[in-house]
């Protein structure tokens, strides 16, 4: 009879959340947990929350009523919700959904090991408390699922930019940014035990360490990284677009381990919605820095994400958004229509689109980058490219890796490729990845 007690954790929202959730995998292998993908399984269920759409907190209560008959046939079960939903709700969490044994909010991963041992006994809790300092980060140290080629390392966290419509200062908090030395240490670990890649992550890289004089500012933080050994190839993530200097700008030109590949959020193509978004750049200077990198990098791609129907979006408006992806011509496009989060800037604003139109927007918008994207994965057809292989496909039948250019690509070859650089060259682009050979 299996004895482990099982972890049951789903995700949702940005990449913070799951370098969060890698985390808390590995701070519940640490006191006896192992993973399952069947929450039937578990002992322990947790959620890891996102706030950014409209209705999040309704959705997750409608989420966790799924759980609920679960813990009515095995009182046992432990209910945990975390994430940017548990740091707005808090103790109204614990009220609302009985059934519930304990809430975590983003800054307090490391009392997840505790309120878990105290829910094992009976007891339910809830911590919301920000940590304003750097401390935090040395709380969260060094956790993580076993086992993979690639990984994130939290640089800065929070955000001090407050565009109209974001809900992430208010549930990350401020920004603060982690000292070098300690990133670099935390790289020195991960490549002693066999990742080979690492994404820098915060809201704002490109502000890394603003507040923190003496310290590197982002570009020579690259160089710092791209110097340990072990990193084969190193990526970051998410840039605005106002902080990208020049000086970042050139790393791709001068960091042979940097891959081609940056998400640069635009948001919008037009002037006046971006000011009501409060952006801090118009489309011209958006553009201006995507020819820089471009220039810097011939072979780099770019992602990025889109807002359709802010408040007041005309069809002119929403045309200046389809020219500017026209000019970029992005690999691949998160896109969304606009939702009222209460609390920002954006959420009073009058609106008097009709929701029909948006959808209609939308579905123009997403029309043009699902043909954009096709073209691009097939103009790469006979190049050759260096993938990362992460290991088996899902089907099993052959590997999957990543380009430099954050392709997802399909290869033949030996598992024991798992974390090598493989050059190889493209010989099918699909919709939605590439097929190659190694050379
Ligand atoms: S830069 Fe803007 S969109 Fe990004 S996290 Fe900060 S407030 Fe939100």
């Amino acid at each position: 009879m299996d004895m482990q007690k099982k972890l049951y954790l789903e995700t949702f929202g940005c990449q913070m959340n799951v370098s969060d959730s890698e985390k808390i995998v590995g701070l519940m292998q640490g006191i006896g947990y192992v993973e399952t993908k069947d929450s039937a399984q578990a002992d322990l269920i947790l959620l890891n929350t996102c706030s950014i759409r409209a209705k999040a907190e309704q959705k997750v209560y409608g989420h966790l009523g799924k759980f609920k008959s679960l813990k009515e046939s095995r009182p046992g079960l432990i209910i945990g919700v975390g994430g940017c939903v548990a740091q707005q709700e808090g103790e109204k969490l614990l009220k609302r959904a009985p059934f519930v044994n304990l809430v975590f909010g983003t800054h307090n991963l490391h009392q997840l090991q505790d309120m878990v041992r105290g829910a094992e006994e009976g007891r339910r809790s809830s911590a919301t408390d920000f940590i304003d300092d750097e401390a935090r980060f040395d709380l969260f140290l060094p956790h993580g699922r076993e086992g993979s080629v690639s990984r994130f390392v939290t640089v800065m966290q929070g955000c001090d930019n407050f565009c109209a419509y974001c809900i992430v200062p208010h549930v990350r908090g401020r920004e603060i940014s982690r000292s070098a030395a300690k990133i670099v240490d935390e790289v020195r670990q991960l490549t002693a035990s066999g990742v080979t890649e690492v994404t820098l992550l915060g809201q704002n890289v490109n502000s890394y360490a603003a507040k923190n004089p003496g310290e590197p500012d982002f570009a020579d933080l690259l160089r710092l990284v791209a110097e340990i050994d072990g990193v084969k190839r190193l990526r970051f993530t998410t840039s605005h677009p106002k902080d990208m200097s020049q000086r970042l700008i050139d790393c791709f030109a001068e960091i042979p381990k940097l891959a081609p590949h940056i998400h640069l959020p635009a948001q919008s193509g037009s002037d006046r919605v971006l000011k009501a978004m409060n952006r801090g750049y118009t489309a011209g200077q958006y553009l201006a820095k995507v020819s820089a990198l471009k220039k810097a990098c011939p072979e780099i791609q770019f992602t990025g994400d889109m807002i359709v129907g802010f408040p007041g979006e005309t069809e002119a408006d929403f045309q200046a958004t389809l020219d500017l992806m026209q000019e970029v011509t992005y690999a691949d496009l998160f896109s969304f229509i606009y939702s009222a989060r209460p609390g920002t800037a954006a959420a009073d604003l009058p609106d008097a689109t009709d929701p029909a139109e948006k959808q209609a927007r939308l579905e123009r918008l997403q029309a043009l980058q699902k043909k954009v994207t096709l073209e691009r994965n097939q103009s790469l057809v006979g190049t050759v490219q260096e993938v990362l292989v992460e290991g088996p496909s899902s089907s099993g039948e052959c590997l999957f890796g990543r380009t430099g250019g954050n392709r997802a690509t399909l290869l033949d070859g030996d598992e024991a490729l798992a974390g090598e650089l493989v050059k190889v060259k493209v010989v099918e682009g699909l919709q939605t990845l590439l097929k190659a050979e190694p050379l």
